[in-house]
């Protein structure tokens, strides 16, 4: 019962969080300010109610339509603030009241609900949750952008890149798969885990917009919106999950293009939302059935890497 509510808040609270991302997604391209001005109807420019400004339901009870002028309001509002809703819910169920039991290492808890995680605060847990939180936050801001057709502002992409960069160096057990012995001082493993996530992300469309700009003389913005939204997500999550939210998102882009729609109307930005939550809720599945050559802890540099079976990850404990 106490998860189910403690659940139902943090959905909530992931509803008003995609209630402000469609705000950030309509001003910030057009440079006007984020938070200073309350929301009103793009059409008739009515101040929106309180009471109308609820997240989904607003939407739902409005039947879609602005209370002033009528004309109707785009179900994408009320579809990103579900998203976000049930994003925000899964996580928490999935990680925040198993304390991490779907992360590579975890649980970071002998017992786990949300008793034990939240409102006796488990700060790792916690912090855990909040970092994979804004990483779908700020990529789904990416996406809404791209999805207009709109240049991701530098200040959105290189704010979101240098947050995790920071968090990396501070707390580094937000990053589970540090490469072992890669750099033998521990203190540096958690940022270059990130500077490496990004920029293995980010080669391929930093390739294709050269080549593409190479052939014909024109720069494509697309690919440079995919590219840092693909940095930004290869920088929160770290190398070895960065490639495979890479061939998750590959494999839901042709997925998309050959069977649901031949032309391109969904964004690749929003495949990247749905790869890297996909990622997020099943890390430990995914790493124990790629990861199967790897050294033990403490192994010495240069020793044959030895096949260790399907089901073996690097295991960090919690505040390692
Ligand atoms: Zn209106």
């Amino acid at each position: 019962m106490l998860d189910f509510v403690t659940a139902l808040w943090l959905g909530f609270i992931g509803a008003c969080v995609g209630s402000f991302l469609n705000v950030v997604a309509y001003r910030m391209p057009r440079g006007m300010s984020v938070v200073w001005k309350p929301s009103h109807c793009p059409n008739c420019g009515h101040a929106i109610r309180p009471r109308d400004n609820v997240p989904v339901l607003g939407w739902l009870w409005l039947r879609g339509r602005c209370r002033d002028c009528g004309q109707p309001i785009s179900p994408r509002y009320a579809i990103v603030e579900a998203a976000m809703g049930a994003a925000f819910l899964l996580l928490a169920y999935r990680e925040l009241f198993t304390a991490g039991t779907n992360l590579p290492g975890g649980p970071f808890a002998d017992v786990a609900s949300a008793l034990d995680t939240v409102w006796n605060p488990n700060w790792i847990v916690i912090r855990i949750y909040a970092y994979h939180a804004i990483v779908l936050s700020a990529l789904m801001a990416m996406a809404l952008i791209d999805q207009d057709r709109e240049r991701v502002p530098l200040k959105l992409s290189v704010t979101s890149l240098i947050l995790a960069f920071f968090c990396a160096w501070q707390w580094r057990h937000l990053y589970f798969e540090r490469a072992p012995g890669f750099f033998r001082i521990p203190e540096i493993k958690a940022p270059v885990d990130a500077v490496l996530g990004a920029a293995w992300a980010a080669a391929p469309w930093i390739i294709a917009a050269g080549y593409w700009r190479l052939r014909n003389q024109q720069s494509s913005e697309r690919l440079i919106n995919l590219a840092w939204a693909a940095a930004v997500v290869g920088a929160f999550v770290g190398l070895r999950a960065s490639v495979r939210i890479t061939a998750l998102w590959l494999i839901a882009y042709i997925v998309y293009r050959l069977i649901i729609r031949k032309n391109n109307s969904v964004s690749p930005l929003v495949l990247l939302w749905l790869a890297t939550l996909t990622h997020l809720v099943f890390w430990k599945t995914f790493a124990s059935l790629l990861t199967c050559y790897t050294h033990n802890r403490g192994t010495p540099r240069g020793a044959p890497l030895r096949w260790r079976g399907w089901q073996t990850h690097t295991h960090y404990p919690a505040g390692a």
